[in-house]
């Protein structure tokens, strides 16, 4: 019997964003292959007796390469396994669902896709950030901060012209480049800017300042990645006065 993959997104960290088919898969799995997004309170749910690896891979530290994780998929769908391959946020918003998708296809393993919440939703929401608001804003573009290799910078100019909020995943280690990049795109210093690091997690924090600000004020307040970062006016609608928990669990918070 042929086994088969699917691509599961586990939402942003907190398991009680995750969907209930994200569980069933999760409790009915033979083998799991999980990036490192993903929190043991969410590894939880795996069955017990199934194989869990590891296969993280953030930006500068030890990796698995793309074509090792695709080979490994291949391998254990072929030797009759139901594989979860769990992601964090959703599998195909900067998650590499779509590349391991086309290798699965491509080797005749039978692939399916369960969507997660992605991270670049989550996060606003998490701290009361309608990404689309009337009167605000007419639409969101997600859109990454750390451009891959090969890949043109994204159309700053043109973002910065839409008036569209701008969700920026990956821009932590690029945040003053970003800023500048902002700037000379003609967006005002003024513009409302927030930054959300480890969204829907106990260790959430976050700051709400502006365009000219956020640089300093994420080094100030240790805003650690992941982060997401949110441009444009809607971000000035963040929640107020939701600091004394988050100073609770240790979190630098300015909003
Ligand atoms: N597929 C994922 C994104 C993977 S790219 C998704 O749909 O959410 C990794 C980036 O996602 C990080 O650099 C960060 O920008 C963002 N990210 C993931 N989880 C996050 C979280 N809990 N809080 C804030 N940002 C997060």
């Amino acid at each position: 019997m042929s086994g088969r993959v699917l691509l599961v997104g586990a939402g942003p960290g907190d398991p009680e964003l995750l969907t209930l088919k994200a569980v069933r898969a999760l409790s009915t799995a033979d083998v799991v292959l999980h990036d490192d997004l993903v929190p043991p309170a969410i590894l939880a749910f795996v069955r017990p007796g199934a194989r869990v690896i590891a296969v993280g891979k953030r930006g500068g530290c030890l990796s698995t390469p793309q074509a090792f994780i695709e080979q490994l998929l291949v391998r254990e769908a072929r030797a009759g396994n139901l594989v979860v391959r769990l992601k964090g946020g959703d599998p195909f918003v900067f998650g590499r669902g779509g590349e391991e998708l086309e290798a699965l296809r491509a080797a005749g393993v039978e692939a399916d896709i369960v969507p997660g919440i992605t991270a670049g939703l989550a996060a606003p929401a998490a701290i009361g950030i309608p990404v689309t608001h009337r009167g605000y804003a007419n639409g969101v573009v997600l859109v990454t901060g750390h451009a891959a290799d090969g890949n043109a910078e994204p159309d700053w100019r043109a973002l910065a012209a839409s008036r569209l909020t701008l969700v920026i995943y990956m821009g932590t280690r690029r945040a003053s480049e970003l800023r500048d990049a902002l700037r000379d795109a003609g967006l005002p210093g003024t513009t409302p800017v927030a930054m959300i690091a480890n969204a829907t997690r106990p260790e959430q924090a976050e700051l709400v300042t502006t365009l000219d600000a956020f640089v300093e004020a994420a080094a100030a307040a240790r805003l650690a990645s992941p982060a997401i970062i949110v441009v444009g006016e809607v971000a000035a609608l963040a929640r107020r006065g939701q600091a004394d928990s988050r100073k609770a669990a240790g979190a630098d918070v300015q909003i």
